[in-house]
């Protein structure tokens, strides 16, 4: 059995990994695509003390500095159970059961798509889902901010502040956010919000994003925006189906942690963007790991 095994193969999972792997006890780490997020992301620019970078450079050296430790590393393997025995055990897809004394979940999160024509294909050119990363390089540019819950409407205040101009398209007749960010919002000059809005289409001139079509659900009428940048915020899901009745998620799918990076399962920590923690970024899920494997190293010498 490993003493921690890690599921989960982004930046929480490989934090977790290497900070075990120091502390000289058997480590694993098993993930069904190594790199997570990251290895869908072009420009990154606030890992802090690497100026610029890209996801697929980010990923090789994450893989690099696991494997420069002794760690199992398992890729390509998805988990499909996690039981709590004398062990804790997860179950692969393949039938195969890994068994560990601690197991840190890290298996990362997906932005809710809109999946209408032309999101794929502009996606990373234009059609963005991160307004920490990618607000800056629509500087001075029209954007459109799809959802008006709290993370579109955040996103629209955030991004006032760097590009011309914000149209907000929330498909309901209300906005969903808080008050207090609806006003903000609301007295900002350069944004606009469009509500019964249900985005039909991502237009592009075969490189990059130049607008999009909505039909106003009222009227049934169809209307173009034009916008450089689109920012899809229409929710963010956690990958943890597979953890459900096994222990506590958020209603949202969250699974709760505390400040140990401790689950409410015994001996199970979790990290990254699967988890409570707030703000989704490479950073803060780097360090969650760490804060993780530190909990679970924690608890192995307590046993
Ligand atoms: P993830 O990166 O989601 O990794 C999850 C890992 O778990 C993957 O290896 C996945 O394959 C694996 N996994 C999932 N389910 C299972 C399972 N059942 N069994 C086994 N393995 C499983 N953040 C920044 O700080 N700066 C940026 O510039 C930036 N740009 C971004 C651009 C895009 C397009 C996106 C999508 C995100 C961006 N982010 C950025 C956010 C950042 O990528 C995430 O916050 C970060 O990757 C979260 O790390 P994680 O390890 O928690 O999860």
């Amino acid at each position: 059995a490993y003493d921690v095994l890690v599921v989960g193969g982004g930046p929480a999972g490989a934090a977790a990994a290497i900070y075990s792997a120091r502390k000289g006890i058997r480590t694993g780490i098993v993930a069904e695509r190594f790199g997570g997020q990251v290895s869908d992301t072009m420009a990154i620019e606030n890992f802090i003390s690497v100026k610029a970078t890209d996801g697929p450079k980010l990923v090789a050296g994450l893989e690099q500095h696991v494997l420069d430790y002794d760690v199992d590393l398992m890729k390509t393997q998805k988990a499909v159970r996690l039981e709590k025995k004398e062990f804790v055990e997860v179950e692969l897809e393949n039938g195969a059961i890994l068994k560990s004394k601690t197991v840190v979940l890290a298996t990362g999160a997906r932005w809710r798509e809109m999946n209408v024509p032309g999101e794929q294909e502009y996606r990373g050119k234009g059609v963005a889902y991160c307004p920490h990363c990618d607000g800056p390089l629509f500087k001075g540019k029209k954007t459109a901010v799809i959802g008006g819950g709290n993370s579109g409407i955040e996103a629209a205040i955030d991004l006032a502040g760097i590009v011309e101009h914000v149209t907000v398209l929330e498909f309901g007749d209300t906005l969903r956010a808080d008050d207090v960010l609806v006003k903000k919002a609301e007295s900002l000059p350069n944004v606009s919000i469009i509500k019964n809005a249900m985005t039909t289409e991502v237009l592009g001139d075969g490189e990059r994003v130049i607008g999009l079509k909505y039909t106003d659900r009222k009227t049934d009428e169809s209307h173009l925006v034009d916008v450089a940048g689109i920012f899809v915020q229409i929710g963010l899901v956690p990958n943890s189906e597979f953890l459900k009745d096994t222990l506590e998620l958020t209603n949202r799918g969250e699974i709760v942690v505390n400040g140990h990076g401790e689950t409410s399962l015994p001996g199970v920590f979790a990290a990254g963007d699967v988890t409570t923690a707030p703000y989704k970024q490479i950073i803060i899920s780097m360090g969650s790991g760490a804060t993780a494997a530190l909990g679970a190293f924690d608890y192995l010498i307590r046993q």
